[in-house]
């Protein structure tokens, strides 16, 4: 009688997560189990939540457990940066890293917020960046983090409106040098004093979490402009509200979460997800309510 042909156990599978506090609302966990399945990668995907004192040990601990890399959200993305020796350049301008990849010749921080949002807006929103007039609201991890790739998208002029002016002031000096290498007009200023009739209004602040509709008044919205809250679901309201009112395209963060995490899962796998049917499939369960894990 034969022997029966005897097979290795298959290896685990890679283990990633998203560290945050909160993270019980994370969609991170689905975009990557979407990844996988499309692009055949074992990978396995959980959420980690951080006490507010511990982000440090919550990621070490992960990583000594056999964890190859984390994406990291708020509070804790300049933590991020600050506890890995090597940083890519756009996480470097930034001072704020939302991808952490565990390599062995020292913990590699990364920024795919910037990549996503621009992705979202050029090809998502078919809004060209090239030539036209930009308000980022926030000065934040989120707003620190897409100020590099927007400026090197090229828009004519970039203003950085911040609650804090001088955060804004902080952000706008450290990017300087890029917006000059793109021909970028660029500067900081308060809420109520960025100027009028922008074509791209993006509210990187937490400001749509106290409920507020806008943090700016209705003269930053050109005709026709179109307005990006980072947020989704029912925090983002208000604002897309408020910009429709005032006849402005209003979109949304969840394409800019969908592309942040492509560009995750090619810095730590090498290959590029498709983003479409994830953004459709996400967009269908964020419209039935909250995550049910
Ligand atoms: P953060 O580091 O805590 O910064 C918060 C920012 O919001 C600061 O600029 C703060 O101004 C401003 N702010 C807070 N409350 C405000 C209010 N009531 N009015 C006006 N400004 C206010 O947070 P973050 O990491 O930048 O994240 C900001 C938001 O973006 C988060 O809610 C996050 O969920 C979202 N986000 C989405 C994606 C995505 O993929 N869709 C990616 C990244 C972030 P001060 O400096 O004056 O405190």
């Amino acid at each position: 009688m034969p022997t029966p042909e005897r097979h290795a156990p298959a290896p685990a599978p890679d283990r990633y997560a998203v560290v945050g506090h909160p993270v019980a609302h994370s969609r991170s966990p689905f975009i990557h189990a979407e990844f996988a399945k499309e692009t055949g990668q074992r990978i396995q995907y959980e959420r980690l939540l951080a006490p507010l004192e511990g982000f440090e040990n919550t990621v070490r601990e992960f990583a000594a457990a056999g964890g190859r890399g984390c994406n990291v959200t708020v509070p804790f993305k300049f933590d991020a940066y600050r506890i890995c020796p090597r940083h890519s350049p756009r996480a470097e301008l930034a001072q704020a890293a939302n991808v952490i990849r565990f390599d062995t010749q020292g913990w590699f921080a990364d920024n795919s917020d910037g990549a996503g949002l621009v992705a979202d807006i050029e090809h998502g929103a078919s809004q060209a960046i090239a030539g036209i007039r930009v308000l980022l609201i926030g000065a934040g991890g989120a707003g620190a983090g897409v100020l590099g790739p927007l400026l090197s998208a090229s828009p004519a002029e970039l203003v950085v409106a911040n609650r804090t002016v001088q955060r804004a002031h902080e952000l706008v000096q450290r990017h300087h040098t890029l917006a000059r290498a793109h021909g970028v007009s660029i500067r900081a200023s308060g809420l109520t004093d960025a100027g009028k009739g922008f074509d791209l209004i993006i509210n990187a602040s937490a400001s749509s979490l106290s409920g507020q509709a806008s943090p700016v008044p209705v003269e930053v919205l050109k005709p026709g402009a179109l307005a990006v809250d980072l947020m989704y679901g029912s925090a983002a309201k208000g604002f897309l509200d408020w910009a429709r009112q005032q006849g402005a395209r209003a979109r949304d963060g969840l394409g800019m979460l969908v592309e942040q995490a492509a560009e995750s899962f090619f810095i730590w796998r090498g290959i590029r997800p498709l983003t479409a049917p994830v953004l459709l499939a996400l967009r269908a369960q964020i419209d039935s309510g909250p995550p049910k894990s």
